[in-house]
């Protein structure tokens, strides 16, 4: 990060502007939304500058910048789209201790403007440093349709609040009170009956919130999906919001716990099929203590809460310790990785069940119905089951599987590193081994990638 993002506070400040054209209109839109002392100096000034310093919005001096001139401005703007020109102004306004911007021209200038969402008080500034404007339009204008234009002025009747605000107990009881306004109560009596709607909600909330009992802490078992964070649900993201303490598996993907909030202390408990572990009788008194000591728990688990993550006996701690407890399910590794090979795991007069199996369990290998399984067309997805590949393999073989019969591996689905590999079922431990594969990964067994799969149907059509 080259440039830190700060706001500058521009009440009764001073900021000078040289130039009248283009460069000049853009920033002066942008300046006059803040309550700063715009001076502009031009020589030629175009008719809104002309306009504008006639309403008293700004004053515009008919002359280029002497030295002299700059004396106690707090920002400057060379935008004369001259270079000699900015040049020029630019050494006056840095010797008579402004922050200087030319416009065009990153290298000289000491800041930046950046593209601006304009929620007031909200304010979205994005930056690039200059090395992709069309980036940051492009996120600028996906903020633009994600922020509703309400939430500027349910902003500011949520201000006129603050002070009342103070009545709830510090911490998570303000915070739940503020999250509910803002993204529930508010935009819903905002849409229905304006800004008076607003505000007798906020009011008839704040009495709510403060009669009800607070202190008491609570867990979600979350599904932080299969790694992408696109791929976390709503409910995952305002629970990472509201978390106080997030207690999270080994292969939870780090951009997914850099969106838990700022202040929330972040704990790894991480399981691994085979090497050291934090047990799981410690985890669960982990999560009953915090969510004991009042704490909001989110227990953020890999995938789907429900799909191998030993689920019940932390539902079941909560219960004994009477801890108000929730899940909020996720994409499991199998729909990831299903979706990127281009296949369904269902498929009309192929196969009318789909397995979910686990290659380990905590007795060691595990066993499973191989004669339904070695069955043709049936499909299941194998977690865990790498290391298990050379067993399963012989047990679906010894129980009549066809070696032909089409696995998909497919490594870190959804993640920037995913791979896939279309083997054979007779391969599959040899294929296994050449790839070095030892990433987390999903074998669907009974599905090919739909590319691969192409491949083969053209070739026994040319056989045919
Ligand atoms: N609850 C998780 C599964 C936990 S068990 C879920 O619903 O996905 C851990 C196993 O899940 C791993 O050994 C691997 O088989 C699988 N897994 C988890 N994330 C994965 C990913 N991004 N890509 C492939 N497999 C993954």
């Amino acid at each position: 990060m080259q440039h830190f993002p700060i706001f500058i506070a521009l009440d009764g400040q001073s900021v000078v502007l040289a130039g009248g054209g283009a460069a000049a209109l853009a920033k002066l839109r942008l300046l006059m939304k803040t309550p700063a002392e715009i001076t502009v100096f031009a020589a030629r000034p175009a008719p809104e500058i002309t306009d504008w310093a006639a309403e008293g919005r700004l004053t515009l001096i008919t002359k280029a910048p002497m030295p002299g001139d700059i004396k106690g401005a707090r920002l400057f703007y060379a935008a004369s789209e001259d270079a000699a020109e900015d040049a020029r102004t630019a050494a006056i306004a840095r010797a008579e201790g402004a922050l200087v911007n030319i416009v065009d021209n990153l290298g000289d200038s000491q800041f930046l403007t950046p593209a601006i969402v304009d929620r007031d008080p909200v304010v979205v500034a994005i930056g690039t440093e200059g090395a992709a404007p069309v980036l940051a339009r492009s996120i600028k204008a996906d903020i633009e349709a994600f922020l509703p234009a309400a939430l500027g002025r349910l902003a500011q009747i949520g201000r006129a609040f603050r002070r009342a605000a103070r009545a709830l107990p510090p911490g998570r009881a303000r915070r739940d009170f503020w999250s509910e306004y803002y993204f529930d109560t508010g935009p819903s009596a905002q849409q229905k009956g304006g800004d008076q709607a607003a505000r007798a909600a906020l009011s008839q909330l704040f009495e709510r919130h403060l009669s009800s009992k607070t202190g008491e802490g609570r867990v979600d078992l979350v599904g932080a999906g299969p790694g992408d964070p696109e791929l976390l649900t709503l409910k995952a993201r305002r629970a990472l919001d509201r978390a106080d303490v997030v207690i999270h598996d080994r292969l939870v993907a780090p951009q997914i716990l850099e969106l838990a909030r700022r202040e929330a202390v972040i704990i790894a408990a991480g399981k691994q099929g085979f090497g050291p572990a934090v047990a799981q009788k410690d985890i669960n008194r982990m999560i009953v203590e915090h969510a004991g000591s009042g704490a909001h728990v989110v227990r953020l688990k890999s995938g789907d809460p429900t799909v191998f993550g030993r689920l019940d006996e932390e539902i079941e701690a909560c219960e004994a310790a009477g801890i108000t407890w929730s899940v909020v399910p996720g994409i499991t590794a199998a729909s990831a990785a299903v979706a990127n090979i281009g296949q369904s795991l269902t498929r009309r007069g192929r196969n009318s069940t789909v397995r979910f199996l686990t290659g380990h369990d905590t007795a060691g290998f595990a066993d499973h119905d191989w004669r339904t399984l070695a069955r043709p067309g049936e499909v299941a997805a194998i977690y865990m089951g790498k290391r298990a590949a050379r067993f399963l393999q012989g047990r679906l073989m010894m129980h009549g599987a066809d070696p032909a019969t089409p696995v998909s591996v497919i490594e870190n689905a959804s993640r920037p590193d995913q791979r896939i590999f279309g083997v054979t079922l007779g391969d599959l431990p040899r294929a296994l081994n050449s790839a070095k594969a030892d990433a987390p990964a999903v074998l669907l067994y009974g599905l090919a990638p739909r590319a691969a799969q192409a491949r083969l149907e053209t070739l026994e059509q040319g056989f045919a």
